[in-house]
């Protein structure tokens, strides 16, 4: 499955059709994750690259946090230049299921929106009709070992059926099929990184007092994980 989004029009809609695969698998490597953990981080990164997709702002950076209780917490980010990253964050302390997106929009500020709800297919869709301003709807799945997140986003004017052109995208588009009545807009690629460097770890932890080294250190060193992409580090005290 390629990593892209591409965008289509139809009807009086916008469509947008993500597919994420060997992104998903780095995010899993580096983060020790289970088939279950990574299935569902894999989709959270899809949903993540979505919302990036539907920003106006160049610079706009998307970062979805889904806690599931006995399931776990699990954050992605995603920028819209295309670089993406997820992490498993740990076990889940709350009793309810929640949904929180913040949306970094450069010089516009920074807008956080929670949804509650049952699961992550109603977490995910709950934020699609209550959080963006225009009617949407969505559909998340993972197919042929990818991750796929659609997204339909009606444009002003004649109503039309969302939850359909979602599901005809759905069976169409990832597989490299385009129903009749869609335009293609246009396409861009999706791949894994993360803005974490091994300096700015290290300035943390030069910054840190001989105490708080001391009792962060096992064995004379000091191992950390970035809280974007899971990637370990070493630094010796
Ligand atoms: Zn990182």
């Amino acid at each position: 499955m390629k990593e892209q989004v591409c965008k289509y029009m139809a009807q009086n809609a916008r469509i947008f059709c993500v597919t994420l695969s060997d992104a998903v698998e780095r995010s899993a490597e580096m983060n020790g994750l289970s088939g279950d953990q990574k299935a569902l981080l894999g989709k959270l990164e899809a949903f993540a690259c979505c919302i990036a997709a539907l920003q106006k702002v160049e610079k706009a950076s998307v970062t979805a946090r889904i806690s599931l209780p006995l399931v776990g917490v699990f954050a992605a980010t995603a920028d819209r230049s295309g670089i993406v990253r997820g992490v498993w964050e740990g076990a889940c302390d709350g009793k309810e299921a929640s949904l929180e997106v913040t949306l970094q929009l450069f010089l516009r500020g920074t807008y956080t929106g929670v949804v509650t709800g049952t699961d992550f297919d109603d977490l995910t869709s709950g934020y699609f009709s209550r959080s963006l301003q225009i009617a949407s709807a969505c559909k998340i799945f993972s197919a042929e070992e990818g991750f796929v997140c659609i997204a339909a986003e009606k444009l002003p004017g004649e109503d039309c059926d969302l939850e359909d052109l979602c599901r005809r995208a759905g069976e169409t588009l990832p597989f490299d099929a385009v129903p009749e009545d869609f335009t293609f807009l246009e396409s861009s690629e999706l791949k894994f990184g993360c803005t974490c460097s091994r300096g700015a770890l290290l300035r943390l932890v030069s910054a840190m007092s001989p105490e708080e080294r001391a009792e962060l250190a096992e064995n004379g060193k000091i191992v950390t994980h970035c809280n974007s992409c899971g990637k370990k580090y070493t630094f010796e005290v």
